[in-house]
C-alpha cells in the first residue's frame, strides 16, 4: 500500500503512468473517490502510458469505453448504478475481456467485479491537491 499527494492534474497523470507500466491484460484497477477527486485524470494518464491516443473522457452517456493501445483498455464508470446485477454484469463482462480494465464508481460492482489487482483511491486535500492511496492485491505493482 502507498499513500502519495499531488499537487496538479499532470502530477496525477505521470503517478498513474508509473502504476499502468505494471499492468497487462487481465488486469482490473478500480478506482474510487468522490466526485472531481481526479479518478477520471488517473485513467487518462494510465491509458496514455498504455498506447492510448484517443480522448479519454468519463462515459457518462454508455457504460464504459474500450480503447485500442500496446493494449486493448477499458473504462467503466458505475456511477449510474446502484447495484450491479447479474444480468447487467452480461454487459460489462466483454470490457474485461483481455483488456487492462479501469472502473470508476466500483462500489456498486461489489459481488459481481473480477478481483482487481490494484485498487486506488483519491480524495480532495485542498485546492490542487489530492491524496491517492494504491493498494495491489501483489508484488508485481
Ligand atoms: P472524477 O473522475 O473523480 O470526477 P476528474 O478527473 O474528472 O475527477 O476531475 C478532476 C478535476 O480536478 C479536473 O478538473 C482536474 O483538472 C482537477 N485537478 C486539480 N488538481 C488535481 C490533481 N492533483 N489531480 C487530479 N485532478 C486534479
Ligand atoms: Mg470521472
Amino acid at each position: 500500500m502507498a499513500e502519495t499527494e499531488t499537487t496538479s492534474p499532470a502530477e496525477t497523470e505521470a503517478l498513474a503512468a508509473r502504476v499502468a507500466g505494471k499492468l497487462r491484460p487481465g488486469d482490473v484497477v478500480t478506482v474510487a473517490g468522490e466526485l472531481g477527486s481526479g479518478k477520471t485524470t488517473f485513467v487518462r494518464g494510465a491509458c496514455r502510458s498504455l498506447g492510448v491516443t484517443s480522448a479519454v473522457t468519463s462515459p457518462t452517456f454508455t457504460i464504459g469505453h474500450r480503447y485500442e493501445g500496446d493494449v486493448a483498455v477499458s473504462h467503466l464508470d458505475l456511477y449510474r448504478f446502484a447495484n450491479v446485477s447479474h444480468a447487467e454484469w452480461g454487459d460489462l463482462e466483454p470490457y474485461f475481456d483481455d483488456a487492462v480494465a479501469f472502473v470508476e464508481w466500483p462500489e456498486a460492482g461489489v459481488g459481481v467485479l473480477p478481483p482487481a489487482r490494484v485498487r486506488v483511491h483519491m480524495s480532495h486535500s485542498g485546492s490542487d491537491r489530492r491524496s491517492i492511496r494504491i493498494d495491489c492485491a501483489d508484488p508485481r505493482v
